[in-house]
């Protein structure tokens, strides 16, 4: 068993290699290269993070491995190659793709994640579920952001591979991303292994923002602070990098990231219209809920006072109100 895992590692460090050469070295990879290049990554970044292009061919991964002596069977196990529709021999998983290599938390190359180059569908994708390779545990560039989460005890969490690459250039180090997935038990107890804090730091668009109002309480349910970092409608990270660069992201992103009291309240505040008064009571009592939930009184009070401030109503009604909204939470 040992023996077929370190196989699998070995045709995927291999695979990767050969990706990334005919990404870098051959005419074939030339349109993939331009299209990364374009999107702001630089020779550094596709050699760190290893990326490569899978060509259009339907089997030259599975032939320059099997050259290399590997049984196909193994390399069907390990999700690179799939069987024949008749059941007669081996074409390539991936073709006519972008090739980020998905390394577990040890460094250790065990799946990929496919991009198409520009439009179509599917966008990505993924090595299946093998012995090596399981999504909700997987959590991509754990293995290059360790030492950094360790040093600074808290991690940043986003949706994609280009996010985290591209904070990555931003020097934000300590990155990372599950795979297209929601965020599971499995991640955050692995995450507690490692930081006290996590900044969420999802897509700016509806989805993005549901993602982080779930992830929040799992995160919070294994002992981790949370931070919310909030990027402008329809953007996310990497089009936010791309547009106003890696210090801005830095200075005006990451280091700007609100509690999960804030969060939420921006979050409630765009789905009621507070102009009309219907909408503007609804929040209030919507808001006043989401304070209640604050361990701190301290917390509470600021909070409350903004409120009462922001709407002209008496802190003792709100106070109130707050005192019995804790009383139902308990
Ligand atoms: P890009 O910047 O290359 O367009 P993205 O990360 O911004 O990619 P999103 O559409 O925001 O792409 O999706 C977030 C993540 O969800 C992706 O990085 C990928 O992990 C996953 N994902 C997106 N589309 C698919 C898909 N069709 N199949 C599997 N996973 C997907
Ligand atoms: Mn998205
Ligand atoms: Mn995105
Ligand atoms: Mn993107």
């Amino acid at each position: 068993q040992d023996n077929v895992r370190n196989k699998i590692i070995e045709a995927h460090e291999l695979a990767a290699k050969f990706y990334h050469h005919i990404l870098n070295n051959t005419v074939q990879g030339e349109e993939a290269k331009r299209y990364l290049i374009e999107r702001g990554l630089t020779d550094k970044l596709i050699d760190q993070f290893m990326i490569g292009y899978a060509p259009v061919n339907w089997d030259v991964l599975t032939r320059f491995l099997m050259n290399r002596g590997f049984d196909p069977k193994l390399l069907e196990k390990g999700g690179l190659i799939s069987v024949k529709n008749d059941g007669e021999g081996y074409y390539d998983r991936f073709r006519n793709r972008i090739m980020f290599l998905l390394r577990d938390r040890n460094g250790k190359p065990v799946a990929f994640a496919g991009r198409i180059i520009g439009e179509g569908q599917p966008k990505y994708l993924n090595s299946p579920e093998t012995m090596l390779f399981t999504k909700s545990r997987m959590l991509y560039n754990m293995d290059l952001a360790r030492s950094a989460i360790k040093k600074v005890k808290q991690i940043v969490l986003f949706e994609g591979y280009m996010d985290v690459i591209k904070a990555w250039s931003a020097e934000v180090h300590n990155g990372v991303a599950t795979m297209g997935t929601a965020l599971t038990e499995e991640h955050c107890l692995l995450l507690k292994r490692h930081c006290d804090e996590a900044i969420i730091c999802y897509d700016g668009d509806s989805a993005g923002q549901a993602a982080a109002y779930k992830s929040i309480p799992m995160l919070e349910h294994v002992g981790i602070k949370v931070l919310v970092a909030l990027l402008p409608k329809g953007m996310d990270p990497d089009e936010y990098i791309k547009t106003y660069g890696g210090d801005a992201f830095r200075h005006g992103v990451i280091e700007q990231a609100v509690s999960v009291t804030k969060f939420k309240l921006i979050y409630l505040r765009k789905n009621h219209i507070l102009s009309r008064e219907e909408g503007r009571n609804q929040y209030i009592v919507e808001a006043v809920k989401i304070i209640a939930e604050l361990d701190s009184s301290t917390e509470r009070e600021i909070q409350l006072k903004e409120l009462s401030k922001e709407f002209d109503i008496s802190l003792d009604a709100l106070k109130q109100d707050c005192h019995e909204f804790r009383i139902q939470q308990q």
